[in-house]
Order: C-alpha cells, then structure tokens, then sequence
C-alpha cells in the first residue's frame, strides 16, 4: 500500500498524539523513498504501550517486542543483516524504565538505529501511572498524592551516553517531526528522537507544548550548546539538538561483513570471533 495503512483499527483515542508521530513517520518514509530508500529496508519495532499500536498501522517489515527491548530487538536483526535500517518505536515507560539498559548501552555503542520516543509522561495502557519523565508533583492511580521525584531529562542523558544524534520532535507540528525523522534514519549511528505526545486521556500537555515549542537555535556540531539546550525549561527546542560522525557498532565488529548474504564456514567464524577477541 502506498501510505502504509494497513488492515488493524485504529483504537487510540481521539486527539491523542500519536496520530501526529504516525502522520510524520509516513511523510518521513515517502521522503525517503523519493531519495533512493526503498520501504522494503526499513525494519520496524516496538515495544508495550499506547505507543506499541503504531507497529499494527504501518506496513512495514519488522518485529514485535516486549517492554523495553525493542532496542535490543532491532540491534540483533542489523547485526544479522546491516543492509536495513532498523526503527525502533519506544514509549518513555518503555525505554527510559523497563528499556534503559538497553538505551544506554545502545547510546554507548553507536548502534546504527534509529529510536523515536513516544513521550507522554505517563503510563497511558494502564490508565495514568507516573513514569520517568513525568513531572515532579504528578497525580496518578499510583502516586495520588503526587509524585515525589524529579523526571529525568531524555536529551541530557542520550547526549552524555554518546549518541551521536539527538533530536525532539512535537506530534503538533507534523512536518518539522518528518525532517527530524528523515534526518535521524539517514544519520549512520545511534539516532534518538524524543517525541512531545500529548495523551489527551491522562495527561494533556497540548497547552505547554504549544506554548513553550520553537525551532533549535544552536549549531547541531556544538555538544555544549546541545547540552545547554537540553537544559531549558523555559522553552522547549525542537529540532536536531546534536549530530556527530563517529565509527558505527555493527561495522567495529563485523566490517563490511553481512551475515545473512554471506555465510562463513565454522572455522573462518571462529577465526573471526578470535581476530576480535584479541587485537587492541
Ligand atoms: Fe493516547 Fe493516552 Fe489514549 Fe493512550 S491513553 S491512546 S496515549 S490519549
């Protein structure tokens, strides 16, 4: 199908967000294609949550996950095969609780992959729990007083861990999420977007969001003022905060080697897998 709609009904609630991050994604991949990127090299993931149904509405080759993994998921399936271009889909429970590990380690390692953050602060599927990135103060049916702690800061932490593009999007402005995704999908290495969703259910930031989002300022080359920018409170940047050429994962361990074309005897295997373990 030429827009990727696919035969699942669409169950998320009216207004909410991820329609906004759906809508982008599918302007994303038609740019793409336009520039020589075929939708057959796209392998798409993700994870538990509200966020997960965008797999059921793109038709896309990929893997279901579980909660958090996603990130594992599609780093396996490039190491398999490192001519696609994996997209993981994450909601903030999902990759900043349950997936962290994974995020960090994929940050780390400049897995060449591409994540996309479904942020809501909150736990929408399960009706309104607080998550890491909810507000200091934020009532739900597991903190009715409010909670008591600080949210982290998504784009701080991918920049300290070392990805090498760091980006935010808002699911109110469509076209500016595209470029963002389109950007972040070329970039060769580890691509994390974190997306401003809105869940009209447990909690509407349409308001803030609209209020407080404007264009990135600063020189995407400049770590410092991405770190700067992440900080801001007082306005919320969108745009690619920071980007970076740094040698990818799959290639440090396997160089131009793809698993799936090219099938080794046991022996030239575990010559390789010693050439690794022993040079420097
Ligand atoms: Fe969207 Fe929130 Fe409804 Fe989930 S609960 S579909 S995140 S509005």
């Amino acid at each position: 199908m030429t827009d990727l709609t696919t035969y699942a009904e669409n169950t998320w609630c009216p207004g909410c967000g991820n329609f906004g991050i759906l809508n982008a994604f599918r302007k994303a991949v038609s740019r793409l294609e336009a520039e020589g990127i075929p939708r057959s090299r796209l392998f798409i993931s993700a994870g538990i949550g509200c966020h997960a149904k965008i797999f059921d509405y793109l038709a896309l080759n990929g893997l279901y996950s579980i909660h958090g993994r996603e990130m594992a998921t599609v780093q396996g399936v490039k190491l398999a095969n490192p001519d696609l271009m994996a997209v993981a889909f994450g909601g903030d429970g999902d990759a900043f609780g349950e997936g962290i590990a994974h995020l960090l380690f994929a940050a780390k390692r400049n897995a060449d992959m591409t994540l996309i953050v479904h942020d809501n602060g909150v736990y929408g599927l399960t009706t309104g729990q607080y998550t890491p990135t909810s507000p200091k103060g934020f009532k739900g049916p597991s903190t009715p007083k409010g909670s008591v702690e600080e949210p982290i800061e998504p784009l701080t932490l991918m920049l300290v861990a070392g990805a090498t593009f760091v980006a935010r999007g808002y699911s109110g402005r469509i076209e500016a999420l595209a470029d963002v995704m389109v950007r972040a999908v070329r970039h060769r290495g580890f691509s994390f977007i974190d997306v401003l969703q809105p869940c009209v259910t447990f909690n509407d930031t349409y308001k803030k969001y609209n209020a407080l989002v404007e264009p990135v300022q600063h020189d995407p080359a400049d770590f410092n003022a991405a770190l700067t920018a992440a900080r801001r409170t007082d306005r919320l940047p969108i745009g690619v905060f920071y980007e970076a050429n740094e040698p990818v994962f799959h290639q440090e361990l396997l160089g131009e080697h793809n698993p799936t074309q090219q099938r080794l005897a046991r022996a030239e295997r575990l010559e390789r897998v010693g050439h690794i373990a022993t040079r420097s």
